[in-house]
């Protein structure tokens, strides 16, 4: 039998061995309560001071701007119900785009704000003008993700970023605040909180190869930001409860070690994805779906006339190789938001099979990946 092939690293990472050996002492000996007098207590504090330090040194902060929490979820919506709380005298108007995660739309929803959903080209991309066009007096939050998680476009958020701090510079004004859904790019891309001016910057374990249930909110000192729950004074009082030290402790070695793989797993997967690229577009009816160039190296989406993307993975799961429709997050067969922005065809988004790369994808697995997509493909049409 052939080994399976996983390629939807951008739902799930494995874990790495490397986080898995940091978390194995915490479980076992690090297990007392850190809000604790004792020596029990002040070891696990101990390491869950060390898990700031780590995650804020990877995205050049300060370990009192960083708040470890659940998930991107969790980090997404203490960014914004926190920011709309802190933020009610100036007005409740939050500006986003159309492709975000449904994480960072969802919880734009539910907090009831008045929103301005930013749309995108047909390659995915945002432009700076069009986010300081939706900008107004009673903007309290800009949220503009890093990296898409579906089409891997990267957004210039550097120059969002500066776009939105020239505005408020000249309105002397500490608002909009700026946040950024950073869950797809540390493994690829830099993330300094400094160079892209953000004062909210969302983390996710699992995209990192780290545990599920972890991850972080970045929060720029003095950045106007209510507690969202109510409970003890944990995470600074903004994530009362006790802390899931396991968690934040594989998460901040999971990221150091994606941080420090970065250049060369970039560099060593760009080939790889525009190999897999190449040999799916020459299969007859494909399109690739999002920009070509400015997307993380290990992403793929394309869509194939006369398939159904949900047929395409099932079969392809059987056939050992495991890839998606999309989004994780979806569920069902809900179609994909973010296909809908680039103004695709139904039959298009429909069509549409996601492929990302990770840390174990070798060229074999690429070859094998093409040849089986073609196999399924032609044989769905009858071809
Ligand atoms: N934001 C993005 C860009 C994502 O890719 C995901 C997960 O797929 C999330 C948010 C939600 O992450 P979590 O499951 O850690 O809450």
């Amino acid at each position: 039998m052939q080994n399976r092939i996983y390629l939807d690293h951008a739902a799930a990472t494995p874990l790495s061995s490397v986080a898995w050996m940091a978390m194995e002492p915490i479980l076992t000996g690090a297990w007392g309560n850190p809000s604790s007098l004792h020596q029990e207590g002040v070891k696990a504090a101990q390491a869950l001071h060390a898990a700031h330090e780590s995650v804020a040194k990877c995205i050049g902060a300060h370990a009192d701007e960083i708040v470890l929490t659940s998930g991107a979820t969790e980090s997404i919506n203490l960014a914004v119900f926190g920011s709309l709380r802190a933020g009610s005298i100036r007005g409740k108007h939050i500006v986003t785009v159309a492709t975000e995660h449904a994480a960072v739309l969802g919880a734009i929803r539910a907090a009831g704000a008045d929103v301005s959903i930013v749309s995108v080209d047909d390659r995915g991309h945002v432009s700076t003008e069009s986010i300081l066009a939706a900008l107004r007096d009673d903007t309290v939050l800009v949220s503009v993700m890093m990296a898409n998680n579906e089409i891997g476009v990267v957004h210039d958020a550097h120059g969002i970023g500066k776009a939105i701090d020239a505005w408020r510079k000249k309105r002397g004004s500490v608002y909009p605040l700026f946040h950024s859904d950073a869950s797809q790019a540390p493994n690829y891309l830099e993330i300094d909180v400094e160079s892209l001016h953000v004062d909210l910057l969302t983390l996710s374990s699992p995209k990192v190869y780290g545990p599920k249930g972890a991850g972080a909110l970045y929060i720029r000192r003095n950045a106007p930001l209510a507690s969202v729950f109510g409970g003890g004074k944990q995470e600074s009082g903004r994530r009362p409860g006790t802390e899931n030290i396991v968690g934040a402790v594989g998460f901040a070695s999971a990221l150091s070690e994606s941080v420090a793989m970065r250049h060369h797993e970039s560099a060593r997967l760009l080939p790889l994805r525009e190999r897999l690229i190449e040999g799916l577009l020459a299969i007859r009816g494909a399109s690739l779906n999002g920009d070509r160039i400015r997307r993380l190296p290990n992403n793929v989406n394309i869509a194939f006339d006369g398939v159904e993307g949900e047929e395409l993975v099932l079969r392809l799961d059987a056939a050992g190789i495991a890839a998606s429709t999309g989004s994780a997050c979806k569920g069902g067969s809900e179609p994909s938001h973010v296909l809908a922005a680039l103004g695709f065809s139904a039959n298009r988004i429909n069509g549409s099979v996601r492929l990302t790369l990770g840390r174990a994808t070798m060229a074999t697995d690429i070859d094998r990946a093409i040849s089986t997509v073609r196999e399924i493909v032609l044989g769905i049409r009858g071809e």
